[in-house]
């Protein structure tokens, strides 16, 4: 190694870990050698003060962040466009509003590159003032929320965590393998319009797949449905197929689907009819007996499509 390479590269590369976390060097000092890493901390210095201006590019009605057109009172209070479209006075001081942009602050956020909000769970993207919004509904790095169907669960977290979560708080059953069977029972069944069984979860190929089952009225007809999600990204999801059986009496429905992304509520697919619908007449008919109880047994299996 050449000397002092090594030393050169070791700064640099503290440099850098000093921009990842957006804290100043101690001594400020950004001799030349190291330019092109000192826009990079510069950029991100300003960072540091990002609160701050993100407070001066909050409405201060409606506490949401300006966009470009950014108006001012004759005073200088800014306001949001949504909000000057609702008022004729300045909400600050009264004074008549008239049509006075704030061009410095809309060059501020124009010229403001912000980290995704999901930095930390490992996004990399770096955003303009007026991107960062729409990436950060869609960053593939964003948490997502707990499947579980019952009550509403106000948990998120990443894919590891979400599995441990339905284990631990939820107690819900975990198998392994990608073929299945599974019983579903219910006494009295015509007293209940809707209900959520308990969560079935699946590991197999390194990813976790949940079965739901649940009553509800569809077109004023009671009707049963069943469907995988799967936890993880909708790109992922589409690597895999499903299919579900269920019968008896010598009769049979079949089903054949994608599993759906956990990124879409259990209630979204539903709502979709995107699974297997078992009308209730028929559920009770392949319970065989006098159909007072449901005993439905699904079978199930998934499968990895070929790329
Ligand atoms: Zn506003
Ligand atoms: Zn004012
Ligand atoms: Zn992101
Ligand atoms: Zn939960």
């Amino acid at each position: 190694m050449a000397p002092g390479g090594g030393v050169y590269q070791d700064i640099i590369e503290s440099r850098t870990a000093y921009a990842d976390y957006g804290i100043a060097p101690a001594n400020g000092e950004l001799s030349s050698p190291f330019r092109k890493s000192a826009t990079v901390v510069g950029r991100r210095l300003g960072m540091a003060s990002n609160s701050s201006v993100h407070e001066l590019l909050e409405c201060p009605v409606c506490i949401t962040l300006m966009y470009p057109p950014i108006h001012q009172c004759p005073n200088g209070h800014t306001l949001c466009l949504n909000c000057k479209a609702k008022v004729q006075c300045c909400p600050i001081c009264r004074q008549e509003l008239g049509n006075i942009r704030c061009l410095a602050l809309e060059r501020v956020a124009e010229s403001l590159e912000l980290p995704c909000k999901y930095q930390i769970l490992g996004c990399q993207e770096i955003f303009s003032y007026h991107n960062q919004p729409r990436h950060e509904q869609n960053c593939r790095f964003r948490p997502y929320k707990c499947p579980y169907a019952g009550a509403e669960c106000s948990v998120t977290g990443d894919i590891q965590l979400l599995v441990s979560h339905l284990k631990d708080d939820h107690k819900v059953d975990m198998h392994n393998g990608c073929t299945f069977n599974h019983r579903y029972v219910k006494t009295n069944p015509q007293e209940v319009e809707n209900a959520t069984w308990m969560l079935t979860v699946f590991n197999c190929f390194g990813h976790q797949f949940c079965l739901h089952f649940e009553a509800f009225q569809l077109q004023m007809a009671p009707v049963y449905m069943a469907f995988l999600r799967f936890m993880g990204d909708d790109h992922d999801a589409k690597k895999f197929s499903y299919s579900l059986e269920v019968g008896g009496n010598g009769r049979k429905l079949t089903w054949q689907g994608v599993p759906r992304s956990i990124r879409d509520s259990h209630t979204t697919v539903r709502d979709s009819l995107d699974g297997l619908i078992i009308q209730r007449s028929m559920a009770l008919f392949f319970s065989g007996g006098d159909r007072q109880e449901l005993k439905l047994k699904l079978a199930g299996r998934i499968w990895e499509e070929q790329a």
